[in-house]
């Protein structure tokens, strides 16, 4: 059977104005920016107006550990949001904006799939609302500031080997990583080593996404580190006076970005930091806003639940005061059977036993969601179309004897109407008691934390802090970020630091090579390996394929 591409099926769609949506969830006129017909910003000051408004219960959706098999985790969300429209229910969408590079590389768009997109998918994978480019050139002011602040003197004695700002481009461009600039003599600048960073990856991405109003992201914009100056004392945004420039910049990007799926239920689609060295989620903003114009809200939280709903939680929860209702853990019969040791040409065939050797994946990250966190859990099994019946009979059955919330999920086929039983699922698990705790405390050490996080989230026995990392934590500890969470930079495909250790690894240890402290946002990342904030594209880019006629419609983008 043939299926009509993601593109296709969203280019079929009729949506509805957007100020017509805006009036269904009551959001006064005065608050509605349009971007066009079916985009529109929506002013934060309706928080203010809101503040009284009780929330709506917040669903997370998660994943296991990504493999090449592909998850579905926005799928899921979108098909999950349409099903709870369908059953009646007043429901908004909070989500990740799309990045160009991945767009243009290897996973495309970032819109959903099938039969739960939300749209226009062509516009929020593309420029959308401009809140990359505004985010960008923040970014950018902050080098050009910094460079000219060395230029004209260097009054902050600023060591230029120990420059930790770069500039970035919302593009995946490796020939960037590394540059020397600078060059050309006296009158252009002061040579130095310099690089570019994707814009999802930049701080200032994180604390748009962190920010409560904008006062709050000029403080924060204040205390982002740039470097060190020659004592080895940090040096900030604030000292080089950028914070009230940048705001100025991002007074519009900072406004959530209101859409709709293909079954018109309300989206917020705003901010898309990195989930390694950020936190990797929609915005605090849009997540408050979508709570107080709707009795369900669904969210996703990129890679899988050790990294993305432990972020989630950690971070986004604690630092913003938020907190879930209910927690959708999404799996697939392929992922679980290339976590079961099957290669990705082979996931197509039947392989029950294969499955589950895959399964304890999925059952160590559902024992975090209820055990550790202490939130109510269902387990959404994202039905691909080469799954046979009894491969999915099986992850039911088995999840059923261990007394696991389970529900076959096939919104990507049938949209809302296929997502019936996970929302009704859902439902039940809002009303739940839950007895929401963090994996660690606060005010514990970066270390201790680190280390709570890898021997209850992870399975880990330890942690080695290796490299420079003890050194880190000791500089960034007594320059007065000790009482952060800690983001950890690990690979998304294993619950352990080896991406080669797939399913449920046991006796391994974490390596912490590298701490550094994102002030402005306002954690400490900690890096077990080289990660790369600069992507390149793949032998045969998503890029090649992708077009535009000459009344302007966009084909080859998925
Ligand atoms: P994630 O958010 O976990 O990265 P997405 O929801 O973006 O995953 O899905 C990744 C890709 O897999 C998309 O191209 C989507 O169309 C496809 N996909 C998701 N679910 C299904 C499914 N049930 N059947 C077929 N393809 C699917
Ligand atoms: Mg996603």
């Amino acid at each position: 059977m043939a299926f009509k591409s993601d593109i296709e099926i969203a280019q079929e769609s009729t949506m509805l104005p957007v100020l017509e949506l805006a009036e269904k969830l009551e959001i006064s006129g005065d608050y509605v920016e349009s971007y066009g017909k079916y985009k529109a910003k929506i002013n934060y000051n309706l928080l203010k107006e809101k503040e009284s408004t009780p929330d709506g219960k917040l669903i997370l959706v998660t994943a296991i550990n990504p493999t090449p098999a592909g998850e579905g985790k926005t799928t899921t969300t979108v098909g999950l949001g349409d099903a709870l429209t369908y059953l009646g229910k007043k429901t908004v969408i909070a989500l990740r904006e799309p990045s160009l590079g991945p767009v243009f590389g290897v996973k495309g768009g970032a819109a959903g799939g099938g039969y739960a997109q939300v749209v226009p998918m062509e516009d929020i994978n593309l420029h959308f609302t401009g809140d990359l480019h505004a985010i960008g050139a923040a970014n950018n002011l902050i080098a050009a500031l910094l460079d000219n602040h060395i230029y004209q003197g260097n009054a902050l004695d600023i060591d230029v080997r120990r420059i930790t700002w770069k500039r970035c481009m919302d593009m995946n461009d490796r020939q960037l990583r590394y540059i020397n600039d600078g060059l050309g003599g006296k009158t252009n600048g002061m040579p130095r080593e310099d690089g570019f960073d994707i814009t999802v990856a930049s701080e200032i991405m994180a604390i748009l996404c962190l920010s409560s109003d904008l006062d709050d992201l000029k403080k924060r914009v204040e205390r982002i580190i740039v470097g060190y100056n020659r004592n080895g004392e940090p040096v900030t945004a604030g000292q080089l006076k950028a914070q009230g420039a940048v705001a100025a910049l991002l007074k519009d990007a900072l406004k959530p970005n209101l859409v709709q799926t293909l079954e018109h239920t309300p989206s917020f689609i705003h901010g898309g930091p990195f989930a390694n060295i950020a936190h990797g989620c929609n915005s605090v903003m849009a997540t408050k806003m979508a709570l107080k114009l709707g009795d369900y809200v669904v969210t996703e939280a990129g890679f899988g639940a050790d990294l993305g709903a432990e972020k989630f939680l950690d971070i986004k929860c604690r630092l913003s005061g938020l907190e879930p209702d209910a927690v959708v853990i999404v799996a697939t019969v392929r992922a679980l059977k290339s976590h079961g040791g099957v290669a990705k040409a082979d996931l197509n065939q039947e392989n029950l036993e294969a499955l589950k050797q895959g399964l304890p994946n999925l059952l160590k990250h559902v024992e975090n969601i209820t055990v550790h966190f202490g939130l109510p859990a269902v387990v959404a099994i994202n039905r691909f179309p080469t799954d046979t019946l009894a491969e999915v009979q099986l992850i039911e059955e088995e999840c059923k004897k261990l007394g696991v919330n389970v529900a076959l999920s096939e919104v990507w086929e049938k949209g809302g109407a296929g997502g019936v039983k996970l929302a009704e699922e859902v439902l039940k698990l809002v009303d739940e008691s839950k007895n929401f705790t963090f994996a660690y405390d606060i005010n514990l050490g970066l270390k201790e934390k680190i280390t709570a996080i890898a021997t209850k989230i992870y399975g880990a026995d330890g942690v080695d802090f290796i490299g420079s990392s003890a050194k880190d934590i000791e500089n960034i500890e007594s320059i007065g970020y000790r009482n952060i969470p800690v983001c950890m930079a690990k690979t998304q495909y294993s619950l352990s630091d080896d991406q080669k250790k797939l399913g449920r690894p046991t006796g391994f240890r974490i390596s912490i090579r590298s701490v550094k402290v994102s002030a402005g946002a306002g954690f400490a990342v900690a890096l077990t390996g080289d990660i790369m904030t600069m992507p390149g594209l793949p032998k045969v880019p998503a890029a090649e394929s992708i077009d535009v006629d000459n009344t302007g419609k966009i084909s080859g983008l998925f």
